[in-house]
């Protein structure tokens, strides 16, 4: 069957320059189609939540944006790519926590490129480690067994190597779970300042209350492309309940809350 490959935007004259541009994208893990005709342009410098149930093809999305996946068909596209890294915070974490070494260390593993294989780390990788510390609120944390710090500071600590890399664009696969409260309200505010200094965020999350009041952007996928714009476009009843299946109840009460309820009334359950 000939499926219509879905038409990408042509970009308005005067509007920001796309840094990931998705064209027409499909994968499928054998029988199982993960993305279906995924298309969409994000502009440097912006902050983008990506929603959706657990298997609506986010984690896939986010691998194929960095080339970790081939489409089955179609492109990602992403500006300058052989001279700007992509900074990935991945959601379960590749180091050993048992293993003896240092978040200092697990940074400097973001400068490896930089580096180059078999050559020990200069002062410019040692300094630029401990500026990435800095910037994640870290730097007092370095000499620390990455073992030893809280999952919140875990993932700063990750992020941090992100920003080792030189990176201008970080995707990050659920770096809030895991986390309690108080260390999401930390990632959050690392991502908001490294967001202001210009860093484009991609952002997958279960939490819907998260992307709509702190993301000026929210891409609601379910294997295909849902919807994509502003909260207010995005946190509307007929979106949600195609991307979830489920009713969407919202009330007032000073904050706005978003809650999907299923049909015996049970909220955010499954
Ligand atoms: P999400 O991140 O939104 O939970 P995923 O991208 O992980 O979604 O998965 C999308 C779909 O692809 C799901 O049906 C999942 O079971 C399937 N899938 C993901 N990774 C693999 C894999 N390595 N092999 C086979 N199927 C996979």
């Amino acid at each position: 069957m000939f499926n219509r490959p879905t038409p990408t935007p042509t970009p308005q004259p005067g509007a920001p320059l796309p840094i990931i541009e998705a064209r027409s994208v499909t994968v499928a893990y054998g029988e199982t189609k993960a993305l279906q005709q995924v298309s969409f342009s994000i502009a440097r410098g912006d902050s983008v939540a990506i929603i959706g149930p657990n298997g609506a093809g986010k984690s896939t999305l986010v691998k194929v944006i960095l080339g970790m996946i081939a489409p089955d068909e179609g492109e990602v596209i992403v500006a300058g790519q052989s001279k700007l890294p992509l900074g990935y915070v991945p959601q379960h974490e590749v180091v050993n926590l048992e293993f003896p070494v240092t978040v200092r260390d697990v940074v400097m593993m973001g400068r490896l490129r930089q580096i180059g294989w078999l050559k020990l780390p200069r002062k410019r990788d040692w300094n630029a480690a401990d500026e990435a510390l800095d910037r994640v609120g870290l730097a007092a944390l370095g000499s620390r067994q990455i073992g030893e710090l809280s999952g919140g500071q875990r993932r700063r600590a990750f992020i941090a190597r992100a920003l080792a890399q030189e990176a201008d664009i970080l995707l990050l696969d659920e770096p809030m779970s895991g986390v309690d409260v108080n260390g999401q309200a930390d990632i959050m505010n690392v991502l908001d300042d490294l967001n202001t200094q210009g860093m484009t965020i991609v952002m997958t999350t279960h939490d819907l209350d998260l992307a709509f009041h702190r993301f000026p952007h929210v891409m609601a996928l379910k294997g295909r492309m849902v919807a994509f714009g502003t909260p207010a476009e995005v946190n509307q009843p007929g979106v949600l309940a195609q991307v979830y299946e489920r009713t969407l109840t919202t009330w007032a009460d000073g904050a706005q809350v978003t809650m999907l309820i299923d049909e015996h009334g049970c909220p955010d359950c499954g």
